[in-house]
């Protein structure tokens, strides 16, 4: 692979990131690190159906090989076991940057290495970026909002996020003690996870200020160094090859249902979050890194619902008989969370096709083979 990038952007700008007719598209050569994860795995999937090259680099702390398993043996598609917090030499056109645990469960296991993979890993990723003149995304997310003052939230707002954590553990201590102390063993925290479905709701900041300082990393060395830069601000996505038992709602009511256990339903189920199918992610993810405008972008699906509404959708979808059981909320759990698409519809034409009712079923038929055909995962 030669040294600079072969890919005319003005090429995709014109065309909506679509070759006009005639015109032979190269494919390109990408990076997605986080590829193996659920996000990355199906902008993957994306990427290699339309032609292009792909590199997966990836820690495998959340991500599975399974998720990408179908591609081995592609000429088109290399998969690197690779730390983004270590330096790493790579000849690309673009570079999708997703390495990060995105559940809260898996980013407040080892919350300094979180600030790490998200400061250290995209200060690499940019490095890489300018080295070889490649196009870099960021996928931040609707967390730089804190517990927004401003509802829906629009790409303008700059948030109100505490710098030094804030939430309490619902864990006992003696549980705690084994996260802490258990370093990179994500095992233990899914066995002590799993079936009980404790929630873990630890210091956050690690998460919100790391995606914030990313966000500013990604903007001085577009402004400073001149590299090309997209940033995507993620609302709460949801799909198939989502982490089972990660803590977060629709995994865990999905889950639920299929075991037959109580769908566990937060405070008065009142708070509403917007649910995202993750092929409308992926296509705003591409549109965004395709087209000409810098961003920040809010990509989320508008519709609101509450938590009530969900775990209804929920029993529609799996089981009529699932049973709600009420738990208590964590204190600051936010009471809205809904994002303003309007920057995105207008400057890339892009907004969600696929609602929660279409959504959750291609879900629920993933989570059911995971939990009930392969007895290895259901039990991790
Ligand atoms: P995920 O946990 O499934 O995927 C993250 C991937 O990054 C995993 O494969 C993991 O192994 C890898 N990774 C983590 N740390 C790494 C490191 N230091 N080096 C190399 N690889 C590393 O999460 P996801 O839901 O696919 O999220 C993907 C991205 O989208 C994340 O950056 C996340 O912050 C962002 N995001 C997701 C959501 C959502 O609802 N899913 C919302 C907002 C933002
Ligand atoms: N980097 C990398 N791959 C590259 C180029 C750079 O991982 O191909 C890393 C590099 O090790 C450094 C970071 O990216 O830690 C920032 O690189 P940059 O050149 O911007 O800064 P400098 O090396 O001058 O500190
Ligand atoms: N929640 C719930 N039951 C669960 C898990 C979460 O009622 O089993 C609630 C939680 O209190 C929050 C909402 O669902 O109000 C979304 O939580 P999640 O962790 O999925 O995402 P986030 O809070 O990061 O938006």
């Amino acid at each position: 692979w030669s040294h600079r990038p072969k890919y005319d952007y003005r090429l995709a700008v014109h065309s909506g990131g679509k070759v006009p007719l005639g015109i032979k598209r190269k494919g390109l050569r990408i990076v997605v690190t986080g590829g193996a994860g659920f996000v990355g795995s199906h902008l993957v999937d994306r990427l290699i159906a339309r032609g292009d090259s792909v590199i997966v680099v990836d820690n495998f702390f959340t991500g599975r090989k399974e998720n990408v398993m179908h591609h081995f043996g592609n000429p088109r598609f290399d998969l690197i076991r690779h730390d983004v917090v270590e330096p790493l030499l790579l000849e690309v056109d673009q570079i999708y940057h997703l390495a990060c645990p995105a559940s809260p469960v898996h980013y407040k296991f080892n919350p300094v290495k979180t600030i790490k993979t998200n400061v250290v890993g995209t200060l690499n990723m940019l490095g890489l970026a300018k080295r070889v003149g490649a196009r870099f995304l960021l996928t931040s997310t609707s967390e730089v909002y804190g517990d927004p003052l401003q509802h829906p939230q629009k790409e303008t707002y700059w948030g109100n996020v505490n710098p030094i954590g804030g939430y309490h553990f619902f864990l006992p201590l003696s549980h705690l003690v084994v996260i802490v102390s258990g370093d990179r063993n994500l095992a233990t925290l899914h066995s002590l996870l799993s079936g009980s479905q404790r929630r873990i709701s630890g210091v956050r900041s690690c998460y919100d200020e790391g995606k914030r300082t990313a966000e500013t990393l990604t903007m001085d060395y577009h402004r400073g160094a001149g590299v090309e830069v997209r940033i995507a601000r993620i609302f709460n996505t949801y799909g198939p090859r989502m982490c089972l038992d990660d803590g977060r709602v629709v995994s865990n009511f999905v889950a639920q249902a299929l075991r037959k256990e109580p769908l566990t339903v937060y405070g008065d189920g009142k708070q509403t979050r917007s649910f995202q199918y993750v092929s409308d992610l992926v296509e705003g993810l591409i549109r965004l890194m395709e087209g000409e405008h810098v961003g920040p972008f809010n990509l989320g699906n508008p519709g609101e619902f509450t938590m009530l509404e969900l775990a209804k959708v929920v029993q529609e979808t799996i089981d009529p008989d699932a049973k709600i059981e009420y738990r208590p909320n964590t204190e600051d759990d936010p009471h809205k969370r809904k994002p303003d698409i309007s920057r995105a519809k207008e400057l890339l034409g892009w907004e969600p096709k696929v609602d929660l009712h279409k959504g959750l079923p291609l879900m629920v038929s993933d989570f059911r083979q995971r939990i009930f055909g392969d007895h290895k995962e259901a039990s991790s």
